[in-house]
C-alpha cells in the first residue's frame, strides 16, 4: 500500500483508499490514499518550511541534488520500468524511453542551476549616482499537478527547473498513474534531498483543485486536459498566482509531393502511435499532397497494421510490433466514439479501428481517410492510436486547414522546399513546429501551446525563467 509523502516521511493521509489497475488486465497494482484538504495544507507546510532553507543552498548543491536524485533513480531503473508499464499500460520499450527522457530533464537542469543570470542597468541620476541590478529570485511552494499519459516525464519537467531554480515542490500525480511519483519522492529522500523539498499528494481532481487553490501554493504547473486547464486557472487567480497550463493538442502534420516519403511515414507513425497515441504532442492530423497521397496512405496503413496489442510487459513476435491498451476504458469508449461519428458521416477506416473485448483497454491502431472536416476526429483531440488523413492540393489549403483548429500545439512539415518551411514556420499555429522531424520535446528547446493548448512554456532555459521572477534593486549611496 502507498502513502502520501510529506516532509520526507511517508503518511497514510486522512482521506480514504483508492486502488490503482493495471489497463492491460484489469488487475489492482496497489492501493493509495486519498489526499484530504488537511493532508494538502500538511504537504503545502512543508514545502514553505523547506523554501525557508532550500532557496539558500548553494546552487551548486541544489544542482548535485538533482544529479544524486538521477543517480538514484537511474540505479532503480528496472523497478520504475516495471511499475510504470503496470501502472499505465505502456510497452517496456517505451516505458524505458520515457525514464530516459526523465534523467536526461533532471540532468539539463542540474546543469542549467548554475546558469540564472541577472542584469546590470545603468541609471539616470536624478535622485543621486545610482544603478540597477535585476535578480532572479524563487518563487516558493510549487504545485506540480500531472496526467497519466508520461507520468515519470511530465514530473521530472517541473521537479527539474522548480527545484534547480530553489523553489519546493508538492507534486499530484493522475489518480490513476501515482506510484512512480511516489517511488519517486521516496528515492530522492534516500538520496539525501532534504525533507519537504519534494512532496507527493495523491488523489483525484479534489486534490489537484485544493492544492491549485492553497494559498501557500505561489505557483501552478499544471499539464492535463484543456477543460481542466480552464478550472485550475479560475481557482489559481484569485491568489493570482503563476499559472503554467500545458494543456491538449491537435497537432497538424503537412506531407509535401517533394518530401522524403519513406522518413515522413516513419515518424508520423512513430510520432501518432507511441504510448498507444496517447501523447499531447502526436500528429492527430496529416494533410497529405494529393500527387503522394495513395502512396502515404498506403505505406502508412502497412506500418500500422503490424502492430498487435497485447500486454506492455510482453513483446510481439516479429515482425509485429506491441502496442499496449488505452489507459481507461473511458478513454477506449470516447475514441471509439469519435471514430464512429467520423464512419457514419462517410469517412473509410483503411486498417485497424477494432475495440477489443476484455480484460484490457485494447484497440487496434487505425488509419482513417475522407473523415468530414466537421467530425470529431477533425475538430477534437483524439488521445488515442487514429491517425485521419487529408488529401490536399497545395501549401495553402494545407496551412488553412492545418489551423482550422481551437489547439495550437505542435505541427511539422515534411518538405524541402525551404520557402514552404519558411512560410509553415512563421503561419502555422502553434508552439512548435517540426521540420523533417518526430514531434517530440526536446529538453533544450520550450515547449508549450498557443491558443486552446495553453500558456507558458516547459523545458530549456525558459522554463527556468517561469520558476523565478525578477526582482529590480537600485544601488545608490556609493559614490565617494
Ligand atoms: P486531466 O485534465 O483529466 O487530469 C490532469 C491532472 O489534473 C490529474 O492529476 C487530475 O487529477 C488533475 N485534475 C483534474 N481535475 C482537476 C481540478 N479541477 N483541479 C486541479 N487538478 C485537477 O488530464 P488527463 O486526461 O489526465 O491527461 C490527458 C490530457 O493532458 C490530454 O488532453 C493531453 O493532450 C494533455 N497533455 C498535455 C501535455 C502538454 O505538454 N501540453 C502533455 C501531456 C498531456
Amino acid at each position: 500500500m502507498a502513502d502520501l509523502w510529506i516532509d520526507g516521511t511517508a503518511t497514510a493521509g486522512s482521506g480514504g483508499r483508492r486502488t490503482v489497475t493495471d489497463p492491460a488486465s484489469g488487475e489492482a497494482v496497489d492501493q493509495v490514499s486519498e489526499a484530504t484538504t488537511e493532508d494538502v495544507d500538511a504537504a503545502v507546510a512543508a514545502a514553505a518550511e523547506a523554501f525557508t532553507s532550500w532557496r539558500r543552498v548553494d546552487v551548486a548543491d541544489r544542482a548535485g541534488h538533482l544529479r544524486a536524485l538521477s543517480a538514484a533513480v537511474e540505479g532503480a531503473a528496472g523497478d520504475l520500468v516495471g511499475l510504470l508499464t503496470r501502472e499505465q499500460g505502456k510497452p517496456t520499450l517505451e516505458a524505458q524511453g520515457e525514464l530516459r527522457h526523465f534523467l536526461g530533464g533532471l540532468r539539463y537542469y542540474a546543469e542549467a542551476a548554475t546558469k540564472v543570470r541577472g542584469t546590470y542597468q545603468e541609471l539616470p541620476g536624478q535622485f543621486g549616482p545610482a544603478y540597477g541590478l535585476v535578480v532572479r529570485r524563487p518563487l516558493g511552494v510549487v504545485g506540480a499537478i500531472t496526467p497519466w499519459n508520461f507520468p515519470l516525464t511530465l514530473l521530472g519537467n517541473k521537479l527539474g527547473p522548480a527545484l534547480a531554480a530553489g523553489n519546493t515542490v508538492v507534486a499530484k500525480p493522475a489518480e490513476t498513474t501515482p506510484l512512480t511519483t511516489l517511488a519517486v519522492a521516496r528515492l530522492a529522500a534516500e538520496a539525501g534531498l532534504p525533507p519537504g523539498v519534494l512532496n507527493v499528494v495523491t488523489g483525484g481532481p479534489a486534490t489537484g483543485e485544493a492544492l491549485a487553490a492553497h494559498p501557500g501554493v505561489r505557483r501552478v504547473a499544471f499539464t492535463g486536459q484543456t477543460a481542466t486547464g480552464r478550472r485550475v486557472m479560475e481557482v489559481a487567480g484569485p491568489a493570482l498566482k503563476h499559472v503554467s497550463l500545458e494543456l491538449g493538442g491537435s497537432d497538424p502534420t503537412i506531407v509535401l509531393a517533394d518530401a522524403d516519403l519513406d522518413a515522413a511515414v516513419k515518424n508520423v507513425q512513430i510520432g501518432r502511435y507511441w504510448n498507444c497515441g496517447q501523447a499531447c504532442l502526436a500528429p492527430k492530423r496529416a494533410f497529405v499532397q494529393a500527387e503522394v497521397y495513395d502512396a502515404f496512405v498506403e505505406q502508412l496503413a502497412g506500418r500500422v497494421g503490424r502492430y498487435e496489442p497485447g500486454p506492455g510487459s510482453t513483446r510481439a513476435e516479429k515482425p509485429r510490433l506491441r502496442i499496449g491498451p488505452l489507459h481507461t476504458a473511458a478513454q477506449r469508449d470516447l475514441l471509439v466514439a469519435q471514430l464512429a461519428d467520423a464512419v457514419d458521416r462517410g469517412a473509410k477506416v483503411v486498417v485497424g479501428g477494432e475495440a477489443a473485448d476484455g480484460p484490457g483497454h485494447f484497440f487496434s491502431p487505425a488509419v482513417v481517410v475522407d473523415a468530414p472536416p466537421d467530425s470529431r476526429l477533425a475538430t477534437e483531440e483524439v488521445f488515442g492510436p487514429v491517425l485521419p488523413v487529408w488529401r490536399v492540393d497545395d501549401l495553402d489549403e494545407a496551412i488553412a486547414r492545418a489551423n482550422d483548429t481551437a489547439y495550437g500545439l505542435g505541427s511539422s512539415i515534411w518538405t524541402r522546399d525551404a520557402v514552404a518551411i519558411d512560410r509553415a514556420t512563421r503561419e502555422l499555429e502553434a508552439g512548435v513546429t517540426w521540420v523533417n522531424q518526430l514531434h517530440y520535446g526536446y529538453d533544450e528547446l520550450p515547449f508549450g501551446g498557443t491558443r486552446q493548448s495553453g500558456l507558458g512554456r516547459e523545458h530549456g532555459l525558459e522554463a527556468l525563467a517561469e520558476y523565478t521572477e525578477a526582482k529590480s534593486v537600485v544601488v545608490g549611496g556609493l559614490s565617494q
